[in-house]
């Protein structure tokens, strides 16, 4: 039985009865573009009819992907789309929908695999002797999924998910840094947090806060958006781990570089990424590339996305729009492309494999891995944590 109490609730919370009257967001949000079914109107639409019901039916509950740039074009600061979207999840969840995660839902099992009693993992296997960590200290690398995605990803992609770790542990030693790496860290559970499955997002919620505590961290950094930004929102959902939480790229920006360019690069952000940075992501590219690297959305001044979120849609839709994005890139003679998000780099790895993509002319990296391997000297200083 649908929570109609429960939705219209959240309806008012997150003034949403403002998108019945409105469309402002439809031009800029991504689903919108390339579904005519959904729109934030039609979906506060059908959530607040006598039969909330058929927004199962009709597709609609699963259809937004959480991107959140919707809130860039809403007039009103207060109304929250997204939010809403995700409590009217929750009420669904309850009554034992389940959300429809791609990937035959396997990167879903192993969240809640973690998410479910005292698991042990063997999730360090992935560390070098080069590379230096510690049980305990100031600053701690949260690696989040990624040795769980070079199980599932990194053969069908060519990519060992787990290079992100290691170059974000290389540029941490680099300038003086041991973090702590946990061996029992788990999903951060923003995939689970965006569907509505609230019950395994606050399992893993509970036990990263706990081991982060006992870990003496005063600074979490990460080098996926989507992590830093649920860390971030922790405190606020009940579950302090009593840190700042960075971007790892960010929180060294000015101890690294310069950064060596070859090729014409441009950058795809993450929807998650902009509240993780000190300053704007102009500022970031600013410090690292001395303004010869621009934001591909910027650029092609649209907003641009990779159809990932919450790793709820693998589909023909979704991959419309990362060929979309890739052959943008080109026509703009870029021949590299820079990912800051693990979920964007997996799919954009997908988009270009041989079979599919015959334009071998565009490198994507992730830029963790790019800074890296281009950084030309790194700066002893200390960082202010
Ligand atoms: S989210 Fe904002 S911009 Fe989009 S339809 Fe609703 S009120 Fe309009
Ligand atoms: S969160 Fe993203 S997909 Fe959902 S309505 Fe907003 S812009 Fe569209």
């Amino acid at each position: 039985m649908t929570d109609k109490k429960e939705i219209e609730r959240l309806a008012k919370q997150m003034r949403v009865q403002a998108c019945l009257d409105c469309r402002k967001c439809e031009e800029v949000c991504p689903i919108c573009r390339d579904n005519s079914e959904f729109s934030p109107q039609a979906f506060v639409k059908l959530a607040l009819s006598p039969q909330p019901e058929r927004l199962v039916s009709s597709g609609l509950l699963w259809a937004c992907i959480s991107c959140g740039l919707c809130r860039s074009a809403c007039p009103d600061e207060q109304t929250d789309f997204p939010e809403f979207v995700r409590g009217v999840r929750e009420t669904f969840v309850k009554t034992g929908q389940e959300p429809p995660f791609g990937h035959r839902g396997m990167v879903s099992a192993v969240g809640r695999l973690q998410a479910s009693g005292d698991l042990s993992q063997k999730r360090l296997s992935w560390l070098t002797n080069a590379t230096k960590t510690a049980e305990s200290g100031d600053v701690l690398y949260f690696v989040g999924c990624l040795p769980y995605y070079d199980v599932i990803f990194s053969e069908r992609i060519k990519k060992r998910l787990t290079q992100i770790a290691l170059a974000g542990l290389r540029l941490l030693n680099s300038v003086g840094i041991t973090p702590v790496v946990l061996p029992n860290e788990v999903c951060c559970g923003s995939d689970f947090y965006w569907m509505g499955d609230r019950q395994t997002a606050q399992s893993l919620f509970a036990k990263n806060a706990e081991l982060i505590r006992r870990s003496g961290a005063k600074t979490v950094v990460v080098t996926c958006p989507e992590c830093g930004s649920m860390l971030r929102m922790y405190p606020k959902l009940g579950y302090d781990h009593g840190c700042q939480v960075h971007y790892l790229a960010d929180f060294l920006r000015k101890l690294i570089g310069p950064v060596r360019l070859a090729e014409k690069t441009a950058l795809l952000s993450s929807c998650r990424l902009a509240p993780l940075l000190a300053e704007d992501l102009e500022g970031l590219l600013g410090s690292l590339f001395k303004g010869e690297v621009h934001s591909l959305a910027d650029d092609l001044n649209k907003p641009v996305c990779c159809g990932t979120g919450g790793w709820l849609r693998s589909d023909a839709l979704t991959r419309a729009m990362q060929d979309d994005l890739l052959v943008a890139a080109m026509n703009r003679g870029y021949t590299q492309l820079l990912t800051v998000c693990p979920k964007c780099r997996v799919h954009l790895g997908f988009a270009m494999r041989p079979e599919a993509w015959r334009r071998a002319e565009l490198n994507v990296e992730d830029l963790t891995v790019f800074l890296s391997n281009n950084v030309e000297k790194a700066s002893h200083g200390r960082v202010q944590a």
